[in-house]
């Protein structure tokens, strides 16, 4: 295999990618970019791996979400706050009912480029570049806004910084208390129109943590309790930016990629011998790739190899997204060959890609029952199959938008338009991703 480098992919085909007007002063961005500090560190990079190992050996679960796109506009500390309080009492629920570690990984803190179905867009005639995430371009349908600008790479640079620094101090500042989170488990459970169905779960998680407190196990003399680990992840798109927060780690002369903890290769990007593939090869974080229904067993087989050619256990996540009616189909298949092969990989379910459609109302949304049927057809799979279930992969927000269906407070089509707020995707609402949690814990009890 070719010797790698940061910059090899430059010289393979590659898709999805802006085209920047200005190369000079790209190549100042990406100058610049390469001499800041790295986001994330090495060391924690390596702990988030060992405990996927943990998760493609059968021990753990992976919780990984956030926003279909983060903005710029909506960079305050309230989203942040409340996207992270939501996978936190996610999380309680699943460690709890599945008796198993909860790894939590954010979509969060870098995740501003987005791959488009076309390169263009048409509004009443009029035809301008698609926008691209904020990193890129902006929303704004005017040339102006829709032309790439690199200078907008140091600005996500910026907003990931200030972003991890949030979530590092809540995740350490006593935000992260179980007791805390299990009181607000409570709440949601009080105010939900199906009470009945989640009461008996989130009271005895409550009942746990106050016959601990009695037995003299509390957030004082326990860290556990009182902190916690985040670790954060993007679709690692925009490869100028990815290569320069790339950096040799000194303890162990590897590359890292230092713009998050895991980075992961999207659906549309992952062709073999394309520029994806070969930047990801080469970093050691642990990485994910999405896997859609048009994947074949020796394709996915090829693919694992090139990116995981010691067989390493952490490294590699297989992120599926088949649509709630092609799953049966498609999944079992592809568990049973790289069972067959010995391949250690997380297998984690993204419910949200494959249930993406057009209400009545003109949204672009998904709906609660699809993405539930999803998340059920998959654990279905690996039963049969006597794999391991390792996660989920989730498009949600802390904020109460009203972008997907269903759920308990039956959003419906026409409900859409009250507070449809995200850039790109539609994202579960804080219950909505809060009951999901609830009902994927009656999986990982069985
Ligand atoms: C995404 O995760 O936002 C995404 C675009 O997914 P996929 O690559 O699976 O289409
Ligand atoms: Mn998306």
């Amino acid at each position: 295999m070719s010797h790698w480098q940061p910059e090899s992919w430059r010289s393979k085909p590659i898709l999805q990618q802006p085209t920047y007007e200005d190369k000079q002063h790209l190549k100042q961005v990406e100058d610049t970019l390469g001499g800041y500090p790295p986001l994330v560190f090495a060391a924690e990079t390596r702990a988030l791996y060992k405990q996927l190992g943990d998760v493609a050996e059968g021990n753990g679960f992976l919780l990984q979400g956030g926003d279909c796109a983060e903005s710029f506009d909506e960079f305050n500390a309230p989203k942040i706050r409340d996207t992270f309080k939501v996978i936190l009492q996610m999380a309680i629920v699943l460690t709890y009912a599945g008796r198993c570690p909860v790894t939590k990984v954010a979509r969060m803190a870098g995740q501003y480029a987005k791959p488009r179905s076309g390169d263009f867009e048409t509004i009443d005639g009029v035809s301008l570049p698609s926008y691209r995430g904020d990193i890129i371009n902006s929303f704004e349908f005017t040339e102006a806004s829709r032309k790439p600008d690199p200078q907008r790479m140091i600005e996500a640079y910026h907003r990931g910084a200030s972003t991890l620094n949030l979530l590092r101090a809540f995740a350490q500042g006593g935000l992260a208390d179980l007791h805390e989170v299990n009181r607000w488990n409570m709440a949601f459970v009080e105010n939900n129109p199906l009470k009945d169905r989640y009461h008996d779960l989130a009271s005895r998680i409550q009942e746990s943590l106050e016959f601990m407190k009695v037995m003299g196990i509390n957030s004082t003399n326990t860290p556990t309790l009182h902190e916690t680990s985040l670790y954060t992840s993007h679709e690692a798109l925009l490869l100028n930016y990815e290569q320069a927060l790339t950096r040799v780690d000194t303890l162990t002369g590897n590359w890292y990629n230092c713009s998050a903890h895991m980075l992961w290769i999207g659906e549309r990007t992952r062709q073999l011998d394309h520029a994806h593939l070969e930047f990801f090869r080469g970093i050691h974080n642990p990485i994910g790739v999405k896997v859609g229904p048009s994947m074949q067993e020796d394709e996915l087989i090829q693919l694992i190899d090139a990116l995981n050619p010691n067989n390493e256990a952490g490294r590699l996540t297989l992120i599926t997204r088949m649509g709630a009616d092609n799953l049966e189909q498609n999944l079992p298949k592809l568990l049973r060959r790289v069972k067959q092969e010995g391949r250690k990989v997380v297998w984690s379910s993204d419910p949200m890609h494959g249930n993406t459609f057009k209400a009545s109302s003109g949204y672009k949304t998904r709906n609660f029952d699809a993405i539930l049927r999803e998340i059920q057809q998959f654990f279905a799979a690996h039963k049969a199959e006597g794999t391991h279930a390792g996660g989920i992969h989730l498009e949600m927000t802390g904020q109460h938008v009203t972008e997907c269906t269903g759920g308990a407070y039956q959003i419906s089509d026409d409900d859409l338009a009250q507070a449809y707020h995200t850039q790109c995707d539609p994202r579960l609402n804080a219950d909505q991703v809060l009951e999901m949690a609830f009902l994927v814990a009656d999986h990982l009890k069985n």
